[in-house]
């Protein structure tokens, strides 16, 4: 068992060294085998982060934007020379390829840089002589202690959209990630230690609903930011905003790309086998529907197909194409909508059960697999499945499309695929789906713009990271100050009037 690492809490700048009574094994996908057992915290060790967190609180809002700023810039640039060391241990607990996991780091690293700007962000707003010899000015202050609740499916870059931000507006922040691949974020707690920033403002507990429902009670908490499934989503929004707390719940998706007759089909079959396939479809950002206006549906049907057969499934440090899914109750998982697919009557034309590997037998495998002839009734149309499979439905229009995205219960993201500008400007009008790429498939926001999706896919009213980021991590206050004129005085029982 020596090869077993054991992964535990970082609170006030070291690791936690008390003995946990519960604990979670963490798998190499690839493998099949457990390398690691995560501690699951109980109610005393939040308890405590939260107490530690508090304290580190109160002095770090009180740093100066520059003395921030540094620390943050020392932060990118040990993040930037050690990225690769990040994305190969999420490559061993999450199974994306290394490529892959090395581009969720530096679409991390981009928030980062963007936090870098926090003196700018903060800038108030002054109003000289509002009043006679009054001028009224606004501020920005951070929360207090902020809770991040991750999924497993971007280890490193979710947590990275709100912690950069929450940080460099003078919050402390407890993280706590997916228990199925959590190493990767306690390297980035020793990354922000090596780079000065106070013991206490970052910290890591590890677990699951046990922590987290006490993250979502305890009154030491200001807010939470949530990424994961939808009816968890839904949960911690409910609970958290019950008990007083600033709360945006990022939930699931169907992410649909709408291919117009008019579209260049081989880019279409380009961004659909990439964005339907990359990371296993384990992405909340994933193409699983695929809504072809016909007369284009065969000839798109026959090109993804063709590209397919070129994808490697396997290890995701031997140069594969697409790795294992996350855990083999994963797998099965989305192995049974593939089963149901087929029941209820879509048409498989690539089989992703029983692949052909490279690597070992014991991994979560599935490969990609392709659906056509989809209906909206199916559970593999109506369902987030989280996994390698691709759906085709045929329509007859636009319209019969568009209708068909806006009834879904889910609008994360969407792309449409066409040569039309005047159709793509229609589509990013009336489509009700937060994120829309225009002949781009995987349409995540750069940091300055902020990430989120409609309806079932977010509870909250505040997207993540860009100015959102900032606004939902600070609250503001307005002064309204006089400085004495010799002409100030008398009592007035009034309400104040602008004079
Ligand atoms: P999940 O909901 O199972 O878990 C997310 C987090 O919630 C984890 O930290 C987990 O420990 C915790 N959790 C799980 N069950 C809980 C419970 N009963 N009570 C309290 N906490 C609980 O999600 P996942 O499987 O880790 O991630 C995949 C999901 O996340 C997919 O639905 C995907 O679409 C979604 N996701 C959404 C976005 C987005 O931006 N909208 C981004 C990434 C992932």
């Amino acid at each position: 068992m020596s090869d077993v690492k054991r992964i535990s809490h970082h609170i006030n700048g070291a690791y936690w060294t008390g003995s946990a009574e519960r604990s979670g094994d963490v798998y190499n996908p690839a493998t099949g085998k457990v390398t690691g057992k995560v501690d699951f915290a109980s109610v005393a060790v939040v308890d405590q982060a939260i107490e530690i967190a508090t304290r580190a609180q109160a002095e770090w809002r009180n740093a100066s934007l520059a003395k921030r700023v540094q620390v943050l810039f020392a932060f990118r640039e040990i993040l930037n020379a050690r990225k690769e060391e990040v994305a190969r241990l999420i490559t061993a607990e999450h199974g994306k390829v290394l490529s892959d996991a090395l581009g969720e780091v530096t679409r991390g690293l981009e928030v980062v840089e963007f936090a870098c700007g926090i003196p700018h962000l903060l800038k108030g707003s002054y109003s000289e002589g509002a009043s006679t010899s009054i001028d009224v000015y606004s501020i920005r202050q951070p929360l207090g202690v902020s809770a991040i609740i991750s999924p497993f499916n971007f280890p490193a870059m979710v947590p990275m959209w709100f912690f950069p931000i929450a940080i460099a507006a003078g919050n402390a922040v407890i993280i706590k990630p997916s228990e199925k691949d959590p190493s990767p974020v306690n390297l980035i707690a020793e990354f922000w230690k090596e780079a000065g920033l106070p013991d206490g403002v970052f910290n890591v507990v590890h677990g699951d609903k046990v922590a987290v429902d006490r993250l979502l009670e305890h009154p030491g908490i200001a807010s939470i930011s949530f990424v994961g499934s939808t009816p968890i989503a839904r949960y911690i929004y409910e609970t958290g905003t019950k008990n007083g707390k600033r709360v945006q719940a990022l939930g699931g998706a169907k992410n649909h790309m709408l291919v117009l007759p008019d579209a260049d089909l081989d880019l279409a079959a380009d961004a659909a086998v990439n964005a339907g396939f990359g990371s296993a479809g384990e992405r909340c950002m994933a193409i699983s529907a695929l809504v072809a206006v016909e007369p284009v549906a065969d000839a798109l049907v026959k090109k993804i197909s063709d590209r397919m057969a070129t994808l490697k499934t396997g290890d995701g440090t031997q140069g594969s194409d697409m790795g294992p899914l996350v855990t083999a109750v994963h797998r099965d998982k989305v192995a049974s909508y593939v089963d149901a697919g087929v029941r209820e009557g879509a048409a498989l034309v690539v089989d992703g059960r029983n692949p052909k590997i490279n690597g070992a037998a014991e991994g979560f495998w599935l490969g990609p697999t392709l659906f056509d002839r989809v209906t909206p009734e199916m559970s593999i149309y109506k369902d987030e499945i989280f996994g390698p499979v691709l759906s085709v439905i045929r329509v007859q229009s636009y319209d019969e499309g568009l209708a068909l995205i806006n009834k879904h219960q889910y609008g994360n993201g969407t792309a449409i695929f066409t040569n039309d500008g005047g159709a793509a400007r229609r589509f990013q009008n009336e489509v009700q789906v937060g994120m829309i790429g225009i002949n781009v498939p995987i349409p995540v926001p750069t940091a300055y713009y902020s990430f989120g999706g409609w309806k079932n896919s977010l509870f909250g009213d505040t997207h993540a990271h860009g100015t959102e980021g900032v606004h939902f991590f600070t609250r503001g206050k307005v002064v309204t100050s006089r400085w004495l004129d010799p002409s100030h005085g008398g009592i007035n029982l009034g309400f104040p009037q602008n004079r």
